[in-house]
């Protein structure tokens, strides 16, 4: 399989393939540079291993960087595969979309993944690319996440400077728009977008952190805007993120929810069976 070839890759350059008795007047000529180049110039500018840079002293301190970084990029291809088994279980439990937190370290103090994950995950799976940008000035990067594959795009109200410009890029992008609110943010923030956005989330916990509580007064939101919209006769959908559980599912969809986000809730314990109650709470909300 894919792993095991990865893994003998890289054996293969660090034990064989990459002869590093470099000799003083010639660079690198028995090395396999192609080879090299591909797998490890992402995390190593082969400048940097040059017999100039490196001379024949330092053979043994270079042959030991080359191997730790192979094991680094392994580790990151490892977790790469672990997502892409997490995703092929959400997608036999029958989860319908796939969530995805995006994080700038500035309108949230994490950060998070961005495109190259997202283009990563996009190969592994049929399923609704469901992105949450929670990135200042998201308009920025619409035309980045449409080519990385995003399905649904979400922006918060409170990082745009022109909200209704940002919605239409989006739709411009071929994507479906989504536009959040933090939990302190009224849902009278979403007036000027109400009639052209495609899907609502409501912030049911401060964004940024998993495994926080979901906060009461969210239902009052959710009932008020699910109100507002039946009064306008528009069909959006409304997700809500943050601190839902089974235990707490019910009353999310009651108030007038329709597309529940869950991170703990799901890949605490078996992935499937969590998955799998919450569709059947969701499929007899219906
Ligand atoms: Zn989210």
């Amino acid at each position: 399989n894919m792993r095991d070839l990865i893994l003998k890759m890289i054996t293969d350059i660090v034990e064989n393939s990459v002869d590093l008795s470099i000799s003083d007047d010639q660079a690198s000529s028995d090395w396999d540079l192609n080879e090299l180049n591909s797998l490890l110039l992402p995390i190593i500018p082969l400048e940097t291993i040059t017999a100039e840079n490196h001379p024949v002293t330092k053979k043994n301190e270079l042959k030991h960087m080359l191997k730790e970084e192979a094991i680094k990029l392994y580790e990151a291809k490892e977790a790469e595969f672990q997502e892409a088994e997490q995703i092929r279980e959400l997608d036999e439990a029958g989860a319908q979309y796939v969530h995805i937190d995006v994080m700038d370290g500035m309108f949230v103090p994490s950060i998070s993944f961005g495109m190259p994950v997202l283009a990563s995950i996009k190969g592994h799976t049929q399923q609704v690319m469901d992105v949450h940008l929670m990135v200042t000035e998201p308009i920025r990067y619409v035309e980045d996440f449409a080519k990385a594959g995003a399905d649904i795009l979400t922006v918060h109200v409170e990082a745009c400077e022109n909200l209704v410009e940002t919605v239409d890029k989006i739709h411009a992008c071929g994507m479906k728009a989504g536009v959040s609110i933090k939990p302190n943010t009224p849902v009278s923030a979403l007036e000027p977008v109400l009639d052209k956005t495609e899907m609502f989330l409501i912030m049911s916990v401060e964004p940024g952190f998993g495994g926080q509580a979901f906060i009461p007064e969210s239902l009052d939101k959710i009932k008020e805007l699910r109100n507002l919209l039946n009064a306008r006769g528009i069909q959006a959908d409304i997700e809500v993120d943050g601190g839902i559980y089974h235990s707490n599912v019910k009353e999310v969809l009651n108030a007038g929810a329709n597309v529940i986000v869950a991170g703990s809730a799901v890949f605490k314990g078996n992935v499937a069976e969590n998955v799998k109650g919450f569709m059947e709470i969701l499929s007899a909300n219906e």
